[in-house]
């Protein structure tokens, strides 16, 4: 039997008798958009997240460009404007700033972290520069005390691409309440999936609430009455309802994340694996464990033959994509030579102890080639 990289099926079927009667519960309701699920949800979200405002969307990239397109009602944000934006991130964070027709600045990261490094990040903050979209890559907070300053320095917004980093928390303060606003994905993979797409912009803003809220259905506050050109992007009640289940068992999930991590970092010493680097347990949620090898390819074969499942986050970056030839000419080689070491080993809250050995036990037998 293979190592499974993520099994959503054994993540669900913990909670399938839980799950069921909350999609009984919907069924029967006979209502299916916007209603209690998602207004109970989203205040179960905020709460978790220790902020005033959650407002269900229908994913992740929707929730990033929701938050640009808020700030462009409100006249922070306009077309044109530069926000810095890690280079080493999901094509997502970049492709919500291309469709408000505004202007991503990518900028390479700290070696350690793979995260934003705040000098890089000043040093590319320009007269067109309106915001700083952080993402807490692989789950791990980025430098929030340093980006903070800088934002409040510069005047910029600062939004969080807290995707990957449910639960995350540093000084007691959650991934999404570091912000101006946040956005997250319950896309089935990561550490809080729904069973199918769904999202999240979470604020302090009361005013960007309101006007999110109307911008996902359809700029509208009033039946029929369309204050803004919105979009149709809701998280809906079948989707909320799996979710209201699932949140309660999340700093659970979180911790055998961690513990699995943790055995990873103690058996896994080998010269040519590098091992993540953390700042601090709580400040990681261990959405992915993702290790460097220059031999990256062959160690993934390697792993392969011993029936252990890996994924590489990311092949390649946004800058490099066919759907970003208008940014040729920008050059990151940390960004891309990550691309070309990084592998993610299985990590997941069902991954169980015997397997978590098999995978320490085939990287230590890794026989790297010259
Ligand atoms: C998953 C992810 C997204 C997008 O979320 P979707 O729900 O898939 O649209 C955005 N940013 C990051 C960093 C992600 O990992």
């Amino acid at each position: 039997m293979d190592v499974p990289f993520l099994s959503a099926r054994d993540i669900n079927a913990r909670y399938a008798d839980e799950l069921k009667a909350a999609a009984a519960r919907v069924i029967d309701s006979g209502w299916y958009v916007l209603g209690e699920e998602v207004a109970a949800f989203e205040r179960e979200f905020a709460a978790y997240c220790g902020v005033q405002h959650a407002l269900g969307v229908g994913n992740g990239l929707d929730a990033l460009a929701l938050i640009l397109r808020g700030y462009k009602e409100l006249g922070a944000l306009s077309e044109g404007d530069e926000i810095i934006v890690p280079g080493n991130t999901f094509i997502a964070s970049f492709l919500a700033i291309t469709e408000n027709h505004m202007r991503p600045v990518p900028v390479e990261p700290d070696a350690a972290s793979f995260n934003l490094d705040p000098d890089r990040v000043e040093a590319a903050i320009g007269p067109r520069t309106r915001a700083i979209m952080v993402v807490h890559l692989y789950g791990q907070l980025a430098n929030m005390p340093a980006l903070l300053a800088l934002a409040r320095r510069y005047k910029l917004l600062l939004i969080e691409d807290a995707a990957q980093a449910h639960g995350a928390i540093s000084h007691g303060c959650r991934a999404g309440a570091f912000g101006d606003a946040a956005a997250f994905s319950f896309f089935p993979a990561k550490n809080l999936g729904a069973l199918g797409d769904g999202g999240a912009v979470v604020t302090q803003d009361a005013l960007l609430a309101q006007r999110v809220a109307a911008l996902r259905n359809y700029g509208s506050e009033v039946k029929y009455r369309h204050l803004f050109q919105g979009v149709n992007s809701r998280l809906d009640e079948m989707q909320a309802a799996m979710l209201r289940v699932k949140l309660k068992y999340l700093d659970q999930d979180i911790a055998r994340r961690r513990h699995v991590a943790q055995r990873y970092r103690q058996g896994i010493r080998h010269p040519q694996i590098r091992l993540p680097q953390v700042r601090s347990e709580e400040q990681h949620a261990w959405h992915l464990f993702v290790v460097r090898c220059a031999q990256r390819d062959a160690l993934q074969q390697h792993l392969q033959r011993l029936g252990i499942q890996s994924q590489v986050h990311y092949p390649i970056p946004p800058h490099r994509q066919s759907a970003y030839r208008s940014l040729r000419d920008v050059h990151l080689p940390l960004t891309e030579q990550l691309h070309d070491e990084v592998l993610s080993l299985p990590l997941g809250p069902t991954l169980r102890d015997d397997e978590v050995e098999r995978v320490i036990a085939a990287c230590q037998a890794f026989e790297c080639p010259p």
